[in-house]
């Protein structure tokens, strides 16, 4: 009898050993959104603990809407410079370098035109746009220090997700963790590899039944972000409308997109680069992404076709 205990065990331990090790994972609610982090490869539970409250520690720093943020702080300051953490500052430069280098698609500044939507129990009119858009506009946000003219204020929600997952990558390859895949509310990003050196695979969803899958992309080392009209909206006077504003006009996005996912090395830049796009629609965003190296993306058109650019690592 105790022989048949001894060769149980023993198989125990065998099936152990050969079995890959699950990832870690959990699910939290954060930046307003469902969020998720799996790690891979000997992460231990401090890694997860680590990893939410790198995402919570971001949030506090960026969010709009928690008093003492930096965002918050420097939005009523009434254009006097206040102390920004370096992040801040390192991420109002790539803001600022993408709301130029996307011709103004992607535009920090368009928290006057999105408090306008968020709080209308109708559509605004055109006057009340025209008095918001005068709070809004790349020229408004000053550098050396960081201040707002003309009653401007900002609003990070289209590159803030992309650059927390970037600062917690670069937080858990310090502490050596070496495959992770994270989501924060369906922006992917893919730390490493899985263990057995292949690389995950990220689903880009069908816009008009997120159950169903378009396409698959292997992912290593890159952030997928997807800006879409069906994610969030606001909803008036019986219609839906997007969540992400025309710079322009103040109005929201309406054109031959339903959804553009942009796969970058960057966490902000894909995020940043996936607002901007949705705004220009497909032929303008298109022609950015293929200017671009290292930048790949696949755009989902009103008809439902999927585009992707020539590099997507389609698996
Ligand atoms: P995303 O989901 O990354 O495309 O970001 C959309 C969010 O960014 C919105 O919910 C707004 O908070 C903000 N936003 C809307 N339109 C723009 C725009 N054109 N440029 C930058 N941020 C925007
Ligand atoms: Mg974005």
């Amino acid at each position: 009898m105790r022989r048949i205990w001894m060769v149980f065990a023993v198989l125990c331990l065998l099936c152990t050993s050969c079995t890959p090790q699950a990832p870690l994972m959990q699910s939290f609610l954060a930046l307003d959104t469902a969020c998720s982090v799996k790690l891979y490869g000997g992460a231990t539970e401090a890694h997860l603990r680590m990893a939410v409250s790198t995402v919570e520690e971001y949030e506090r720093l960026w969010s709009r809407t928690v008093p003492q943020s930096d965002i918050a702080r420097l939005n009523a300051a009434e254009g006097e410079a206040v102390a920004l953490a370096e992040e801040t500052s390192a991420l109002l430069e790539t803001a600022s370098a993408w709301m130029q280098g996307t011709d103004g698609a992607f535009d920090i500044t368009v928290a006057p035109y999105k408090e306008l939507w968020e709080t209308a129990s109708a559509v605004p009119s055109e006057d009340v746009l025209r008095e918001a858009g005068q709070r809004v506009g790349a020229e408004k946000l000053l550098s050396s220090p960081w201040r707002l003219a003309d009653g401007a204020s900002l609003d990070l929600g289209a590159i803030a997700k992309g650059a927390i997952a970037d600062e917690l990558c670069e937080r858990l390859k310090a502490d050596g963790c070496t495959g992770a895949l994270i989501d924060l509310g369906g922006n992917i990003t893919a730390l490493g590899h899985k263990p057995d050196g292949s690389p995950f695979h990220v689903a880009i969803a069908d816009p008009r039944d997120t159950s169903k899958t378009l396409l698959t992309v292997a992912a290593a080392d890159v952030t997928l972000s997807t800006s879409g009209s069906y994610q969030r909206f606001y909803e008036l006077e019986g219609r839906r409308y997007s969540h992400i504003l025309d710079p322009e006009t103040g109005h929201p996005v309406e054109n031959d997109l339903l959804a553009v996912t942009v796969i970058a090395p960057c966490g902000a830049d894909a995020d940043a680069l996936s607002t901007a796009c949705f705004v220009m629609g497909f032929d303008k965003g298109k022609a950015l992404i293929d200017s671009l190296d290292g930048i790949e993306a696949v755009f989902v058109k009103t008809d439902g076709a999927a585009v992707p650019t020539d590099g997507v690592p389609v698996c």
